[in-house]
C-alpha cells in the first residue's frame, strides 16, 4: 500500500500553505517534514519521522519535528492516533477511515468502510454526550507477524 502521487502532492500543498498561513517560514526542515508525513500511510510516531527526515536533513532536531507536527495537528490537518499506551502517531489521511492495528509489530493500516462510518452509537451514549465521529480500531496480528510465528514453531 502506498499513497498515490497526486494525493501526496495535494497534501504537501495543503500542509505547506497551512504552515505559511500560521506565519511560519517554510524552512528546508519544515518542508522535508511535510514531505515525509504526506507520503506515508504508516502512521509514524515522532521518533520514526525524525529518523526519516534526518536522511535528507541531518541537522533536524526532534523538537522541530514535535513542534511542526503539533502545529499541523492543532490545525486539524493531520490527526493524532494512539494505540494503547504507545507513543502518539500521526496520520495525514484526512479521508474518513478506520484502522487495523497489529498488536505485535504496531503496524497500523487504513480501513475505509461506509458501513462502519454509519455505525450506530449505543443509546446510553446520549447520556454521556454528543457523538461527533466514530473511529473503529481493529486489533489483531498482521500477516507478516502471523507468518513469522508459523516458521518458528
Ligand atoms: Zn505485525
Ligand atoms: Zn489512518
Amino acid at each position: 500500500m502506498s499513497v498515490p502521487q497526486a494525493e501526496i502532492d495535494r497534501r504537501v500543498m495543503l500542509l505547506t500553505n497551512a504552515l505559511r498561513g500560521q506565519g511560519l517560514r517554510l524552512t528546508h526542515q519544515r518542508s522535508e517534514i511535510v514531505k515525509v508525513i504526506a507520503k506515508t500511510d504508516e502512521h509514524p510516531d515522532v521518533e520514526q519521522l525524525y529518523q526519516q527526515v534526518r536522511e535528507t536533513v541531518p541537522t533536524v532536531s526532534l523538537d522541530t519535528i514535535y513542534r511542526t507536527m503539533g502545529t499541523l495537528a492543532d490545525l486539524g490537518l493531520v490527526s493524532r492516533v494512539s494505540v494503547g499506551s504507545g507513543p502518539t502517531r500521526y496520520d495525514a489521511n484526512a479521508e474518513r477511515h478506520h484502522h487495523f492495528v497489529c498488536t505485535r509489530c504496531g503496524l497500523m493500516a487504513d480501513v475505509s468502510d461506509s458501513e462502519l462510518d454509519e455505525l450506530r452509537s449505543p443509546e446510553r451514549i446520549s447520556a454521556l454526550g454528543e457523538v461527533e465521529s466514530v473511529e473503529v480500531q481493529f486489533k489483531g496480528v498482521c500477516r507478516t507477524c502471523a507468518a513469522r510465528t508459523t516458521t518458528v514453531s
